[in-house]
């Protein structure tokens, strides 16, 4: 069984920010996080990746996209300005960028039927952060 690419599609509440993860796996085989960062925890973030799918991001009006840093800086966190929903957070490295995705802004939320397991990266370095990114986050296609 090696099922053909699904995407699932997520989007702000007023629609300014829309994400698509594509996949091969189906939304309940999908590893779902609860990060224990102090930034995911205040918006309860439930997010998910795949290193083997990619995900697209479009904006409709980039004035209204906040791109919010803390801690190292090493990625963005994708707020929309005019809603305020969090939809992931982004970091490039070189030519390249991977993101993790809330899974709370998809239509089918209800199907990420996999318990969050609860993460904590504090006490990472930089280098060691942005490894992990690369290997568990998923690649971006396009992002405005
Ligand atoms: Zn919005």
């Amino acid at each position: 069984m090696n099922p053909e690419p699904t995407s699932f599609h997520g989007q702000c509440h007023c629609g300014n920010v829309e994400l698509t993860l594509e996949t091969k796996l189906r939304a309940d085989q999908l590893r779902i996080r609860a990060c224990s960062c102090s930034f995911c925890r205040r918006h309860a973030a439930r997010t998910t990746s795949d290193p083997n799918g990619r995900v697209k991001i479009t904006v409709q009006d980039s004035r209204q996209l906040i791109r919010y840093r803390f801690g190292l800086k090493t990625a963005d966190f994708l707020v929309c300005g005019r809603c305020g929903v969090y939809l992931g957070a982004v970091m490039k490295a070189g030519e390249k960028a991977y993101a993790t995705v809330n899974i709370r802004t998809f239509d089918d939320f209800e199907n990420f039927t996999q318990g969050p397991v609860a993460v904590s990266y504090e006490g990472e370095t930089e280098a060691e952060r942005r490894a992990r990114r690369k290997t568990n986050w998923t690649p971006v296609a396009a992002c405005d």
